[in-house]
């Protein structure tokens, strides 16, 4: 496990449309030397909106909402030479929170603060073949991950895109199978995730799951893969990155409950 270590001021130095409905914003500090190159690619932090002029010198007191807007957000790349660390924003542009909101009016030069990123969160340690999932939320933090498996790595990778044309060029190995679907009102629930398990090929041996995306979509691909497939829940990575109709704090509060 990563130390916790003080929140930072980053600067906004790149800002770029990945895809139509994805925007990449590069961040650079000169604390992110302590950032462990080896261990933060998937990685998520805490993006600290300012909420006044002043309010990068209250880091220490992030959590405080007069202070900061606080939104869950994973490294996709990190040059360690130039303290670099890249994140791609899913634009949710009919229902835009704070965090969509502030992407997409980011310039260079502007300001946040960050705090992590975290411990990454480990496959299965047996896993002999492998079985990602996402929407556009959870693209970074899967394709982070899938591009540190070895080259003879083999499975599927199944992401949920707002449009064809939020495809994007990814350098996975060879036997990792894409498969892209297009669900255009991610305000309103998909089965897409779930539906498209059930026609994959099982494969014999263990395999690493790694499912990310909205909640109530992977309440059901967890039931499937635990009913269906008997899978034990500590034997796969299923985590609600969203909600529909929550905010991120209403969804915290709610996770928290449901514990
Ligand atoms: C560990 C972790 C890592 C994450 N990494 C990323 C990442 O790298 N990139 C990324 O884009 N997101 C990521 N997320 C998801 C992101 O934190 C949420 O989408 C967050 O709610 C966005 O904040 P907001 O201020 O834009 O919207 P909020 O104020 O939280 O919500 C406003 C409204 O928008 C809806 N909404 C929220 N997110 C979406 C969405 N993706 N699509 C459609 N509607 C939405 C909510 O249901 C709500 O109705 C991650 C979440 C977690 C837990």
């Amino acid at each position: 496990m990563q130390p916790r270590r003080k929140p930072k001021v980053a600067t906004v130095c790149q800002v770029s449309d990945l895809t139509p409905n994805m925007r990449r914003i590069v961040f650079e500090s000169p604390e992110f030397d302590q950032v462990d190159p080896t261990n933060c690619l998937g990685a998520n932090f805490k993006l600290l909106l300012p909420q006044h002029a002043d309010a990068l010198s209250h880091l220490d007191d992030f959590r405080n909402p007069n202070h900061f807007i606080v939104r869950t957000y994973t490294v996709r790349a990190f040059e360690p030479k130039t303290c670099r660390i890249s994140v791609d924003f899913a634009m949710h542009d009919d229902n835009p929170g704070p965090a969509a909101s502030w992407a997409s009016q980011a310039k260079v030069g502007q300001q946040v603060g960050f705090a992590g990123p975290g411990p990454l969160k480990p496959l299965h340690p047996d896993a002999q073949w492998y079985l990602f999932a996402a929407d556009m939320s959870g693209i970074a933090a899967a394709a982070a991950v899938i591009e540190g498996l070895p080259a003879d790595a083999v499975g599927y990778a199944i992401f949920e895109i707002t449009s064809e044309a939020d495809k994007q060029i990814l350098n996975f190995p060879a036997g990792i199978d894409v498969i892209w679907k297009v669900h255009a009102h991610p305000e309103k629930m998909s089965h897409q995730i779930t539906e498209t398990i059930k026609t994959l090929a099982w494969q014999d041996g263990t395999p690493g799951i790694f499912i990310v995306g909205e909640g109530t979509s992977l309440r059901e691909v967890r039931q499937y893969l635990n009913e269906d497939k008997e899978i034990g829940k500590r034997d796969m990575y299923i985590s609600p990155y969203w909600k529909i109709g929550l905010t991120e704090d209403q969804h915290q509060i709610q996770k928290r409950a449901e514990e």
